[in-house]
């Protein structure tokens, strides 16, 4: 659609000092929604000439700092100076981890007293794993993480994915036949929550590669970059912007 695309606001793993969090921004029409928040959104934002107070809604991925952190700049900010509440779109497993186990200790006491997410954001809880936002139709799925903790990745329009943070996802090229993967990759030789290189060179096929970019990446990336170029579609790059 010609007035929606999704800008890769970050690109960066949680360590990193020269990416931001991996995360995006969907522009529909007018309204610009985060697909996750981090710790670095303001800096990320700035890099793109986008405010807090711009941001009409957010979707969150799973509770980890690099994608949820920024929440309570955004809450704080968009409740106490600019007066306004975006929206918050939350698989329902996510509600409790979210507030009570994370924001909670920082947002539940403010000068108003005690408060709750919702005199923050105006939280929707995600039906049948989709929601619709103007001509973008969001879809999500569960994603294999953190063992028990919910996570999520989305795939907008049925042309885009973000696996955010993941393992190999089984059955991914029939999941998602066609279109563009930005699909987590850590460059260590083992981890245990997300997919290293070798995993996804071996896990997945030539084809299916070939539709990936590479993000959640390390500082480490450059000397990875030609082995990725060869092997998948390509590093993803912070900045890129894809029409949906
Ligand atoms: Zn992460
Ligand atoms: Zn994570």
């Amino acid at each position: 659609m010609e007035n929606t695309y999704l800008t890769l606001i970050g690109t960066g793993n949680a360590e990193s000092l020269r990416y931001w969090n991996t995360g995006a921004l969907v522009r529909i029409d007018t309204q610009h929604v985060l697909i996750d928040c981090g710790f670095t959104i303001k800096y990320a934002l700035r890099d793109i000439d986008i405010s807090l107070q711009k941001i009409d809604a957010v979707f969150i991925t799973h509770v980890h700092g690099d994608h949820v952190h920024g929440l309570e700049r955004l809450g704080f900010e968009s409740r106490y100076v600019y007066n306004r509440r975006p929206i918050l779109y939350l698989e329902e497993d996510l509600y409790s981890p979210l507030w009570d186990k994370c924001l909670a200790g920082s947002m539940g006491n403010t000068s108003c007293g005690s408060s709750r997410i919702e005199d923050f954001f105006d939280v929707r809880i995600i039906e049948n794993h989709t929601f619709t936002i103007g001509d973008c139709i969001f879809r999500t799925f569960p994603t294999p993480h953190t063992v028990g903790k919910p996570s999520y990745g989305v795939v907008l329009n049925e042309r885009v994915m973000l696996t955010s943070d993941t393992n190999l996802i089984t059955d991914l090229d029939q999941s998602f036949p066609n279109g563009i993967i930005f699909h987590d990759c850590c460059l260590q030789a083992e981890n245990p929550v997300h997919a290293t290189l070798s995993e996804l060179i071996e896990g997945y096929s030539l084809a299916l590669r070939k539709r990936m970019f590479l993000v959640h990446y390390g500082d480490e990336i450059d000397f990875y970059r030609a082995l990725i170029r060869r092997e998948f579609c390509g590093v993803a790059t912070q900045g890129q912007v894809i029409s949906l």
